[in-house]
């Protein structure tokens, strides 16, 4: 037994839909920029670049049916939803055409940004950080495990209170699950418990405290969060 000075902290963990055990997080990975029509709104370049790589904390996530403390320091809180892709093999420069090998599964997630301090760590050529990596910043609905399918299709929604905010299809992304995989993997070492938000296409918006925030992917659990007070 290892003698620590204090007990550690427990082991960030996500649902898993029709059973009762639980998916160890390791990490939690996130792509910018993978849907066209949110490259635009944005203001950026919609030529297929490699796709960038953020990361969240894996005790960022959050489970489904919570309720999210609007974050400190912002006044531009987004949300963002996106397909979540779940790794349950390690590997590393794994090639496209055996990437799906590697995934345990899929889930609804929203990748929550205080997008006021993106855009100056943007202007001023800052890391992400502290506008993607902060507390509760991932929260997803259970993981569907890839026996019942993978998903490279389907509707990818979100709404605020009832009313639509992001509307798109998985199969508009940029980068395909396979080619995210292949790519993240030259990168890091991908392990199981890996986590890899695939992001997210137009709409995106600001919540508010009081906001009852749903969406996800079709065929996926639907995600719903409630905006906690600041
Ligand atoms: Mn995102």
């Amino acid at each position: 037994m290892t003698d620590f000075a204090f007990p550690p902290p427990a082991a960030p963990s996500a649902e898993i839909a029709g059973s009762s055990q639980r998916f160890p997080i390791h990490r939690i990975y996130c792509v910018g920029r993978n849907y066209a029509d949110h490259v635009r709104e944005m203001g950026g370049d919609t030529d297929r670049e490699p796709p960038v790589f953020f990361s969240k904390p894996a005790d960022a996530a959050v489970a489904n049916d919570a309720s999210i403390p609007y974050p400190p320091r912002t006044s531009n809180f987004h949300h963002e939803i996106e397909l979540v892709v779940a790794i349950g093999r390690a590997g590393r420069d794994i090639q496209q055409d055996r990437a799906l090998d590697f995934v345990f599964g899929y889930a609804s997630g929203n990748d929550l940004t205080r997008r006021d301090l993106q855009a100056a760590s943007k202007q001023n050529g800052l890391p992400w950080d502290t506008s993607k990596g902060f507390d509760c910043s991932a929260p997803l609905a259970a993981i569907r495990p890839a026996s019942r399918g993978h998903v490279s299709k389907g509707r990818i929604w979100l709404t605020v209170n009832g009313q639509l905010r992001q509307e798109s299809d998985v199969s508009e992304m940029l980068w395909s699950v396979p080619e995210v995989i292949a790519e993240l993997s030259t990168l890091f070492e991908l392990k199981p418990g890996d986590l890899i938000y695939t992001g997210t296409p137009a709409g995106v918006g600001v919540l508010k405290p009081g906001d009852k925030v749903e969406g996800g992917v079709e065929g996926l659990d639907v995600l719903r969060s409630t905006i906690a007070a600041r």
